[in-house]
C-alpha cells in the first residue's frame, strides 16, 4: 500500500476511485459513459443537485445561501471573489496575507481596487498567522486563506464583523466544523480534500451578491450561475461527479463531527513525534499548525536526509517533500488519508533516530 502524502491533488478514498472508474464506462446500469452524457441529461442534473445539496447538509449551510460547483480552480477565484464583491467605484478591500496564495488573491484584487494588507507574516516566511490586527471599517469585503497549504499554518479563528468576510478554504474544507453563517463567500478548489481538480465549490450568501455596481462577465458572475442552478454553461462533469462521491462517503463515515476527530488523531500523532523527536522540528508556530499540511525539517539535514529519504521511500511513502518555498518535508493530511499511514511515517521517524 502507497501512503499518500500529496499535498494536492491528493487522496481520495479508495471505494470513490473504485466507483468513479466504474462510472467511466458505465453511469450506475445507464449504459452510456458519464463523461459522453448530456449534462441536460436526468441522471446528470440529478448528480449536480446531489452534490449541492451534499455541502449543504454537511456543512450545515443555512438558507439564503447558493452552493455552485464552478472551473477554473481556486485560482480563477481569487479575481471571481473580488469582482463579486469590490465596489465599482472607490472599491475598497481588506486582506490577511497568509502565504503565497493570500498574496496571490491580493495582487488579483489590485486589478479591480485597493487591496489593503490588514497583517501579512511575509517577513517571517508565514511560519505563522499574524495576531493583533482588526477588519478595517468601511471596507467592501475582508479576504482571508483559512489553511495555508505551503507553510503548514491554519487560522483558528475568523473575525466577526460587519463587512463581507470571504474565505479561501481550498485545503481545509470538509475537514472540521466552521459556521459558513460567519462568511459572505466560501471558495475551495476540489483536489485538496474532496474529489479531482477541475472544480472549485463556491458557497455565497445570496444577499451580499450583486452589490458592486459593476458590470461583471457572465462566466464570473457568481448571481449568473446561481440563477443556472450551476450550470450556466457545460460543467466539469467527472469532477463534480467524483466530488459528490466523495461527499457521500464522507457522510457515510459520520460527516464532519468524525472526520474532524480523524484529523486531530492524525495530527497529533504527527506533530507529537515532531516534537519528541530530536532529529526534527517543526516549521510552524505551534497555536497555528495546520491540521491538513503538518510541515518539518531534520535538524541537521546534511547528517541524516539521505538516509531518511531513502527510509521513508522504501516505506512506500508518497509525495512527502516540502514546497520548494519552505523545504524540508510536508506532510499532507487529507481527509482521506488514513492513521495507518501516519503511523507508518512516525515509525520510519523513530527508526531514523535509533540508526542515525
Ligand atoms: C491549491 C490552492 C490554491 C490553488 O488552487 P488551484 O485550483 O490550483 O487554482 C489556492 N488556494 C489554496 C489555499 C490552495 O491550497
Amino acid at each position: 500500500m502507497v501512503h499518500n502524502y500529496s499535498a494536492g491533488p491528493c487522496i481520495l478514498p479508495q471505494e470513490v476511485l473504485q466507483k468513479a472508474s466504474e462510472s467511466v464506462r458505465e453511469l450506475e446500469g445507464s449504459g452510456l459513459s458519464l463523461i459522453e452524457i448530456s449534462h441536460r441529461s436526468k441522471d446528470f442534473v440529478n448528480i449536480m443537485e446531489r452534490a449541492r445539496s451534499l455541502v449543504k447538509e454537511i456543512l450545515n449551510v443555512p438558507d439564503g445561501y447558493t452552493v455552485l460547483f464552478l472551473q477554473g480552480g481556486a485560482s480563477l477565484g481569487f479575481y471571481m471573489s473580488a469582482i463579486n464583491y469590490m465596489k465599482k467605484n472607490g472599491g475598497r478591500s481588506a486582506y490577511l496575507d497568509t502565504g503565497s496564495w493570500s498574496s496571490k488573491a491580493i495582487k488579483e484584487a489590485k486589478l479591480l481596487g485597493e487591496a489593503h494588507v490588514v497583517a501579512s507574516s511575509k517577513d517571517d516566511n508565514f511560519t505563522h498567522i499574524p495576531k493583533d490586527w482588526s477588519v478595517p471599517t468601511g471596507a467592501d469585503y475582508f479576504h482571508c486563506t483559512s489553511n495555508n497549504t505551503i507553510f503548514g499554518t491554519q487560522m483558528k479563528s475568523f473575525p466577526k464583523t460587519d463587512i463581507p468576510v470571504l474565505c479561501d478554504m481550498s485545503s481545509d474544507i470538509f475537514s472540521k466544523e466552521i459556521n459558513v453563517a460567519d462568511f459572505d463567500l466560501i471558495y475551495a478548489g476540489a483536489q485538496k480534500n474532496m474529489g479531482p481538480a477541475g472544480t472549485t465549490v463556491y458557497i455565497a450568501k445570496k444577499e451580499s451578491l450583486g452589490k458592486t455596481g459593476r458590470d461583471i462577465p457572465s462566466m464570473l458572475d457568481l448571481l449568473v450561475h446561481d440563477s443556472k442552478d450551476s450550470m450556466f454553461n457545460t460543467p466539469p462533469v467527472f469532477s463534480v461527479y467524483v466530488s459528490m462521491l466523495t461527499l457521500e462517503w464522507l457522510k457515510g463515515i459520520g460527516g464532519i463531527k468524525e472526520i474532524e476527530a480523524r484529523n486531530n488523531a492524525k495530527a497529533e500523532l504527527i506533530y507529537g513525534e515532531i516534537d519528541r523527536n530530536p532529529l526534527f522540528s517543526g516549521t510552524t508556530a505551534v497555536e497555528d499548525r495546520s491540521t491538513m499540511n503538518a510541515t518539518f525539517v531534520l535538524n541537521d539535514e546534511g547528517a541524516h536526509r539521505e538516509m531518511f529519504d531513502a527510509m521513508w521511500n522504501e516505506a512506500q511513502i508518497n509525495g512527502l517533500k516540502g514546497h520548494r518555498s519552505v523545504g524540508g518535508y510536508r506532510a499532507s493530511m487529507y481527509n482521506a488519508l488514513p492513521l495507518e499511514s501516519v503511523q507508518v511515517l512516525v515509525d520510519v521517524m523513530k527508526e531514523l533516530e535509533r540508526k542515525a
